[in-house]
């Protein structure tokens, strides 16, 4: 029988997507007789912002093998226990959208419920004096989670903030280690089969011509296989998410070490602050439907808090995804699949996610329709679950201050995030649907913190005690605080752990 195994892979792009996506692909290849070819361009560049992520990054360096401490000192890499929303539900509010959970369920109940009974009885305390995670990061505090699930400390969750430039190098040589070839080049032109219309080879300027039995898109926002070639159609969500365009600039640290980022809402969008070892990163991200670019410069250079390094940098972009993100042989990964606003950090989670679902679908030469429906069907779900998850952070406003947050405030959003914010203003209730990346705390964050609150509480959590109720809030607040102020201080805990001063 003829071997059906594909040989001959091609990654089209070398940004975070397309070093993820070789790493990925030359540790599980590593003892097969295949070869890996990266294309990139030095003259056309990478986007080298993705400074923030989510924990599931941690699953990612665990199946390539990668050392944390290794990876925290090769990309200037910190610790993030979730991110600081400042100013979003109302102008001089902020809350804390922590990794972990908030408390411990009782009786198989949601702890919030417990939260908003207790809250009925005119207990003060905030959700998020609940959580190991943002009681940490608010004393600027980290440590590993303990993995005794009887430990209070078992409830911390953690990702990073890191250089994403360095990210990219650390992962090429990791790659080219396992067997990559890396080819400097720009292309020029993708030819087709006829028949099929499959991707046979791209061709370089200069005349180099590439071959490969499987290719993978990560150009970017330019697209090159994904939409140029195979003429993939684009989801545009810019209705419901209408920033597009973000100006960028590292500052020097002020005092401390951040272990969170922090989002701050402005008057037609969002400033971020994202603390690696030897730098902040800082970012507008902004409508230009709604502000001039020199408008957002001013207020992103307002906000810092302290001295530039180096020049700001213009970026645009789209918000939406493409309809198919496998047609022919080819996947889109990165931005060239698409992209939602790195509000929540999720892209390069995005990435990772679509280099998994690739390997658990991973084809034959002969593979089936079958496979690459499944697959898109799975990635437009992460897409759409990640897309309502954003909104919300949008929709969830009293805010009236600009045009920017009239239209937010006011904007038809989808079923799906409607049946959600009604389910939990009727009575505080959360689910999760079909492994949706974020979970019950994460919601119950955002929509607390943004003043989405229950008109009643569970009827069974309704029924119990107020004493007994408030009794064991007391105990769980004290256990978190205590062992909050007991953690070593962020900056302590990563110099002794990389060994070196961050
Ligand atoms: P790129 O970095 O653009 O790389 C594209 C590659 O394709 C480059 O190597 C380029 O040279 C190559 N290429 C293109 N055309 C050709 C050609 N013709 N020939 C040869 N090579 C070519 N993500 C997060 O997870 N967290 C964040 O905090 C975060 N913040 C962000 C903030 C902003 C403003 C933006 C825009 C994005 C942010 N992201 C974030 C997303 C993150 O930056 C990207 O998802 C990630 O860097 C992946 O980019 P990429 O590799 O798909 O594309």
């Amino acid at each position: 029988m003829a071997d059906q195994r594909l040989k001959q892979f091609v990654i089209v792009g070398g940004g975070s997507a397309g070093w993820m996506t070789a790493a990925a692909l030359s540790s599980l290849l590593a003892s097969q007789d295949v070869k890996i070819t990266l294309i990139e361009s030095e003259a056309i560049g990478t986007v080298g912002v993705g400074e923030a992520t989510i924990p599931d990054m941690l699953n990612f360096n665990r199946i390539l093998g990668i050392p944390e401490d290794v990876f925290m000192r090769e990309t200037e890499a910190t610790f993030k226990l979730g991110i600081e929303f400042v100013n979003w539900g109302r102008q001089g509010e902020r809350y804390f959208h922590p990794f972990g959970p908030h408390g411990s369920d009782m009786n198989g109940i949601d702890f919030h419920q417990f939260w908003l009974a207790n809250r009925q009885y005119g207990d003060p305390t905030a959700l998020e004096d609940y959580s190991l995670c943002a009681s940490a990061a608010k004393n600027g505090k980290f440590r590993h989670p303990d993995p005794n699930p009887k430990s209070v400390l078992s409830n911390l969750a953690y990702a990073y903030h890191f250089d994403a430039t360095l990210y990219a190098a650390f992962l090429r040589k990791y790659a080219e280690a396992n067997g990559v070839e890396r080819i400097e080049g720009l292309v020029e032109t993708v030819s087709q089969k006829a028949a099929t219309g499959d991707i046979d080879s791209v061709t370089l300027q200069g005349g180099k011509q590439i071959a490969g039995d499987f290719f993978f898109d990560c150009s970017g926002f330019r697209s090159l296989l994904m939409q140029k070639t195979l003429d993939v159609s684009f989801v545009d969500w810019s209705h419901w998410l209408p920033c597009n365009s973000a100006q960028t600039v590292a500052t020097a640290h002020k005092d401390g070490l951040p272990s969170f980022t922090r989002a701050t809402a402005h008057s037609a969008g969002w400033q971020w602050r994202i603390p690696t070892q030897r730098r902040v990163g800082n970012g507008h991200v902004y409508a230009s439907d709604f502000m001039s670019d020199e408008d957002a410069r001013k207020i992103l250079t307002d906000h810092l808090e302290s001295e530039m390094l180096g020049d700001i940098r213009t970026l645009r972009f789209k918000t939406g995804c493409l309809d198919q993100f496998w047609q022919n042989n080819c996947v889109g990964i990165g931005l060239s699949s698409g992209f939602l606003e790195p509000l929540e950090s999720t892209s390069l989670y995005l990435i990772q996610t679509g280099i998994s679902k690739f390997i658990s679908l991973f084809p034959s030469r002969n593979f089936s329709p079958t496979i690459a429906a499944e697959y898109n069907r799975q990635m437009r779900q992460e897409f759409d679950q990640v897309r309502d998850f954003l909104i919300l952070h949008y929709v969830a406003t009293e805010r009236d201050d600009s045009e920017f947050w009239n239209y937010c405030r006011t904007m038809d959003v989808p079923d799906s995030l409607q049946h959600k914010i009604e389910l939990f203003r009727e009575g505080g209730r959360v689910f999760r649907y079909d492994d949706e990346l974020f979970s019950k705390p994460s919601w119950i964050a955002v929509m607390v913190g943004q003043n989405i609150l229950p008109e009643r509480v569970d009827p069974i959590v309704d029924g119990l005690n107020p004493e007994q109720v408030s009794h064991s809030l007391q105990s769980m607040h004290r256990a978190i605080q205590s062992a909050a102020a007991n953690m070593p201080r962020h900056e302590d805990m990563l110099k002794s752990y990389i060994g070196r001063a961050a």
